[in-house]
């Protein structure tokens, strides 16, 4: 007999976005000449940069040749890629980072939810509240967590992000071993300083734990005294991974290409105690369950790295960060109370009450779509999330209409 995991059905079905289609839908029939704004969406929406283009065009060229065609590649990643990484994104920033500890994926969801097959079932597992919800269903499945029980699995700890913290968790008062941390974070787009992060590698440290950061969104940083990387952080080669994605830097999501860093120092331990470092068990999991991604997208995330994709890739995220602007101009004139939208292209407003009420009144009064804050988790009730990934011309009419609205 073919028995199930059961953990997959101790998951909650995410009613998230289909609930928000369904009453835009109802709204969208009641409604047919209204058109609808979707600011709730966290999906980029303006074209690759060209320069991206032109060598994802000159790549699927070469694959057409004998002479340049390209079969399987190296699983981690391309060296011209791994190299421009490392030096771009890390050494430039003073972190030391070398291209061998850089591995090339098809994105950081995969990559944050493939990581914790590395380590025991038993161990504690720390996730933010309110979070992306891949690191939270990932440790379900690997059957981390007991069942669900007023809004939250039992067996993890939750680190609350609340207005009381500066949606900036504190550390646990109980031990625990892996610890999820996202900044620029998803779904509030506050943002962590270098000296609250050192806190974080000081008590991983401390209690022998991991730390798995998400940084999807450190290309939106405007504010120079913040960190794009735990590697700016003394000592995190030890305790931390580090996932990077060109999804949001660079307009990727459907293209597909990611990063992850394991330093060769980073370890975890066996049930003897020992050291066991990490780098040569990712690898060796990246090698057996996974064959690269392909040449032409490997070659256009490279031209990120070109003069002109620097230039473009800048000028991307500065229009999105207008539209941020625009948005917390306007949320500040309202009178609304929110973080994000400075270094992240997410604003997180207080709704002053039921998260999908207030969904209901901006799509019924505004025609304007946001996310509700509880789809994010418990501690995301009484918020919704406003995305920066539209047009300005979008975002623009969204703002009169929200200003109308309260007229
Ligand atoms: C969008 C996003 C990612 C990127 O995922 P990809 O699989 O690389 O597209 C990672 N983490 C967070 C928190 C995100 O919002």
């Amino acid at each position: 007999m073919i028995t199930i995991n059961e953990n997959y059905l101790k998951l909650q079905a995410s009613y998230l976005f289909s609930n928000i289609a369904k009453r835009v839908t109802a709204f969208q029939q009641a409604h047919p000449e209204k058109d609808i704004i979707r600011l709730g969406i966290g999906d980029v929406t303006r074209a690759l940069p060209p320069a991206c283009i032109a060598a994802f065009h000159k790549a699927v060229d070469e694959m057409g040749t004998d002479s340049s065609f390209r079969g399987y590649g190296p699983e981690q990643g391309y060296g011209f890629l791994r190299e421009a990484i490392a030096k771009h994104d890390f050494q430039a920033r003073g972190a030391e980072i070398s291209a061998d500890e850089i591995f090339i994926s098809d994105g950081a969801k995969c990559d944050t939810g493939n990581i914790q097959e590395l380590f025991t079932q038993d161990i504690k597992v720390a996730i933010p509240d309110p979070v992306y919800p891949v690191y939270l269903d990932t440790n379900v499945m690997a059957g981390r967590t007991g069942n669900f029980v007023d809004g939250r699995y039992q067996g993890l700890v939750y680190l609350d992000s609340t207005k009381a913290n500066n949606f900036v968790p504190a550390l646990p008062s109980e031990d625990v071993d892996l610890i999820y941390l996202c900044f620029p974070n998803n779904p509030t787009g506050s943002t962590i300083t270098k000296d609250e992060l050192s806190l974080w590698v000081k008590y991983a440290k401390e209690k022998k734990a991991l730390i798995l950061f998400d940084a999807a969104y450190e290309a939106f940083i405007r504010d120079e005294s913040l960190p794009h990387s735990i590697y700016e952080i003394e000592g995190a080669r030890e305790v931390a991974i580090e996932f990077r994605s060109f999804s949001k830097s660079a307009g990727f999501t459907g293209t597909r290409c990611a990063y992850t860093v394991v330093p060769k120092e980073c370890a975890a331990f066996d049930s003897q105690g020992n050291r066991q470092f990490i780098h040569p068990l990712w690898n060796r999991r990246h090698c057996t369950k996974f064959n690269g991604v392909s040449y032409p997208v490997q070659r256009a995330a490279e031209a990120i790295y070109s003069e002109e994709g620097q230039a473009e890739t800048k000028e991307l995220i500065a229009s999105y960060m207008r539209n941020a602007d625009l948005i917390r101009q306007e949320m500040a004139t309202l009178g609304y109370d929110f973080v994000g939208g400075e270094n992240a292209p997410y604003i997180w407003i207080d709704a002053k009450g039921d998260s999908w009420e207030f969904f209901d009144m901006l799509l019924n009064k505004a025609g304007v779509v946001c996310t509700p804050g509880a789809g994010f988790g418990k501690c995301g009730e009484g918020y919704i999330r406003l995305s920066a990934f539209n047009s300005q011309a979008n975002v623009e009419k969204a703002m009169a209409r929200i200003r109308e609205m309260g007229k």
